[in-house]
């Protein structure tokens, strides 16, 4: 007797009829006492069990309610009705889990609409739903094909330290890791805390990005990438903002700026059409999801394309590259800013673009994703290269729509004098950071980088609209739930 996943037993079909076989999953639905719709989550497609009801004792007909967990050993036939091409006629049942339905009533497990924020609400039971299985199932696809895509050209997938001891690159945003006692700090004789009597003999953080790190195995290795967890305290209680998320950054020695835009672009389409192509039925019921949602919105907010046509359209179009400078000139000159329409309105060179502007740009002027280059040195990071104007550097956001930023990246500066510079310009010790300085000194090279939020990722490619609804457990201000 075989046991099968309902995704490769419907897979297998009309070559099983006549099988014995064994499946397991939780029940959808229980319709006239005779129709089981089973679920096991390889799949968002349910498989049917038809069960004559005088083969089986009425208790255990009875335990068989929506939620409850079932193995059923039965044989394939083909089906009568519309809608699959098999069922399994049951032979035996075994109930593993009950599931009350007066307990089921108060979850999302009951079989109805439920608003996105009651499943936040119950995080640890919206695995079950059709919608969040689906979107687990593309977040997954999109994972694997982050690593295929680095294996298939050459990168080395590097670990880098979650415990950071550096706190250069986000000042103020960082959570602190300590083994401290909370109500008794231990002071220095100023009245400081004592950091050297905490367990790393220093003040340490949750890291920002792996990117220092990355970019001193890049300098061995080459090319490399990370991709872990990131944390950022920054109270932005927005929908494109988690407190944890998972970032992808690919380092590349030997890599300017314009080769770096080349590799976000490939990137980015290699991993959309993977999915695609691995997760259709769950993109199917997404775009479903997605234009029902479209039309509850108010005409102007409305996208006129479709899920798939949006990801074809980014699929199918070379992403405009200008420059900030330019940029700004289009926004200076557009509409909503002419017409006070945009919360911060656009003054002068030097400001930092706001998601409203980054989204005009790319879904009302442009039309495709944008990546905009050389930013003001000011608004960008210190190890960020400084072009020959002394005014910009040599960085780069790409720009989707719906999303905003999705990528930001930049070449970094690889001359020493220059890095010091910076440092001393913004601020930051250079012994702290003399491990970093070290990959300028030892043979420095041209590099450059980019990190890529994975939520931001799957929110594009599942059309959803919150990234807590994107990541199995969000970690957002004020909530740490499960
Ligand atoms: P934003 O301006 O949108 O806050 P950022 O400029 O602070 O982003 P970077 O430091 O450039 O972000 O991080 C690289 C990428 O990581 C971003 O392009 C985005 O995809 C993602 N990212 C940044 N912050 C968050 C966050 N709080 N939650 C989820 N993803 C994030
Ligand atoms: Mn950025």
């Amino acid at each position: 007797m075989q046991s099968y996943g309902i995704k490769s037993l419907l897979e297998k079909g009309k070559d099983l009829v006549l099988q014995e076989v064994v499946v397991c999953g939780w029940v959808k639905s229980f319709r006239s006492n005779r129709f089981i719709a089973l679920n096991d989550g390889s799949t968002i497609h349910n498989i049917q069990i038809v069960v004559n009801f005088e083969d089986f004792d009425e208790n255990l007909i009875k335990q068989i309610s929506t939620a409850a967990s079932l193995r059923v050993k039965g044989e394939v036939v083909e089906s009568q009705g519309a809608g699959q091409e098999i069922e399994i006629i049951a032979k035996e049942i075994k109930v593993l889990g009950v599931a009350p339905s007066e307990q089921v009533q108060e979850t999302i497990l009951q079989p109805k609409q439920h608003s996105l924020e009651t499943l936040r609400e119950q995080a640890h039971l919206r695995f079950r739903t059709n919608l969040f299985g689906a979107i687990m199932r593309v977040r997954n696809s999109l994972m694997f094909a982050v690593h295929k895509y680095f294996n298939e050209n050459g990168f080395v997938y590097v670990n880098t330290p979650i415990i950071t001891g550096s706190d250069a690159e986000g000042a103020g945003e960082m959570f602190h890791v300590t083994n401290f006692n909370l109500e008794n700090l231990p002071r220095t004789t100023d009245g400081k805390v004592d950091y050297a009597q905490d367990f790393f003999g220093k003040a340490t953080n949750l890291t920002v990005s792996g990117q220092l790190e990355g970019e001193a195995a890049a300098m061995g290795l080459g090319k490399v990438y990370t991709f872990g967890p990131t944390f950022r305290a920054e109270n932005s209680n927005t929908t494109r903002h988690l407190a944890e998320f998972w970032m992808i950054e690919p380092e590349i020695a030997f890599m300017h700026l314009d080769q770096c835009m080349d590799l976000s672009e490939d990137f980015l389409k290699y991993v959309i059409t993977y999915a695609m192509e691995n997760c259709k039925d769950d993109l199917a019921f997404l775009a479903d999801r997605y234009t029902k949602e479209q039309q509850t919105k108010p005409a102007a907010e409305r996208s006129d394309l479709g899920l798939m046509e949006r990801l074809d359209y980014v699929l199918n179009n070379k992403f405009v590259r200008l420059s900030y400078t330019e940029a700004l000139e289009i926004l200076k000159e557009s509409k909503p800013n002419k017409k006070g329409k945009f919360k911060y309105p656009i003054d002068g060179w030097g400001t930092d673009l706001q998601s409203e502007h980054e989204r005009y740009l790319v879904e009302k002027h442009f039309k495709t994703p944008v990546i905009l280059f050389d930013y003001p040195q000011e608004i960008k990071a210190f190890y960020m290269r400084l072009n020959d104007d002394q005014k910009t550097v040599r960085a780069m956001d790409v720009l989707f729509p719906g999303i905003g930023e999705i990528i930001g990246g930049s070449e970094r500066e690889d001359r020493l004098d220059v890095l010091d510079q910076r440092m001393a310009q913004f601020g930051i010790d250079s012994n702290e950071l003399g491990w970093y300085r070290d990959t300028r000194r030892f043979g420095t090279v041209p590099h450059s980088g980019f990190g890529l939020g994975l939520e931001r990722l799957v929110l594009f490619v599942t059309g959803m609209g919150n990234i807590r609804d994107v990541i199995p457990f969000p970690r957002t201000p004020g909530s740490a739930e499960f």
